[in-house]
């Protein structure tokens, strides 16, 4: 597959990864196989523009950000997924980051690429979606998020965490609050009282009003 059905392209602050604050272009390929409650990005779910993958490539590398990030939507979901992470990675030299829901194969990402996966929490209505055979995919460059709505959703996560030794699969474990929903200094202070071995990560872009 030379081609992706795309939603948009942009340039924004890269918000929801050890990476976070560096200047990223993204590629938000368009549909999702899930129905997040929490979902800010619903319009990825409508069909996109089909667009051969030479020219992402060609955005890409004249851009000037030093990241890329294939986000979503679900971006494993396209047969043409392989082929554009794939070319990014081998033609522009830029950081690859491909961010996925956790429902879809991880192994599709290539090596050289960094995985941003998310694992589903109760909160989001979502959580029986995480394809637990990633567990076993997961490079040590990669990266493992949970986006907590409540307490409940924080409980849950840390008992993933540490009944799975997530920390010694992946390069970092992120905990990050929904939104508007959950208060981040209140998360703060549940992960410093509970000596959490995961990072709070904030979502840069949004506390910027950027998206
Ligand atoms: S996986 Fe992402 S894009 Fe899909 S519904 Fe959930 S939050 Fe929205």
């Amino acid at each position: 597959m030379n081609t992706v059905n795309v939603c948009e392209t942009f340039v924004s602050l890269q918000g929801e990864s050890s990476y976070a604050g560096l200047p990223c272009f993204f590629i938000r390929l368009a549909g999702c196989n899930l129905h997040c409650r929490y979902c800010d990005t619903a319009y990825a779910r409508a069909p996109g523009r089909e667009t051969p993958v030479a020219e992402l490539v060609a955005r890409v590398r004249s851009d000037r950000a030093p990241l890329c990030e294939i986000t979503g939507g679900e971006p494993l979901l396209q047969p043409g997924f392989p082929a554009l992470a794939r070319a990014v990675k081998d033609e522009t030299g830029k950081t690859l980051l491909v961010e996925t829901n956790g429902s879809c194969d991880l192994s599709l990402v290539p090596e050289g690429a960094i995985a941003v996966m998310d694992v589903k929490c109760p909160g989001s209505g979502e959580g029986e979606s995480f394809a637990m055979a990633n567990l076993g995919r997961l490079r040590p460059c990669d990266e493992v998020k949970f986006v907590l709505a409540d307490e409940t959703d924080y409980r849950w996560a840390l008992e993933f965490v540490e009944k799975r030794r997530l920390t010694s699969l992946c390069h970092a474990v992120l905990f990050s609050p929904v939104h508007s929903a959950l208060d981040a200094r209140v998360l703060a202070n549940w992960m410093l009282r509970d000596r959490v071995p995961a990072r709070l990560q904030l979502q840069w872009h949004r506390q910027l009003g950027m998206r």
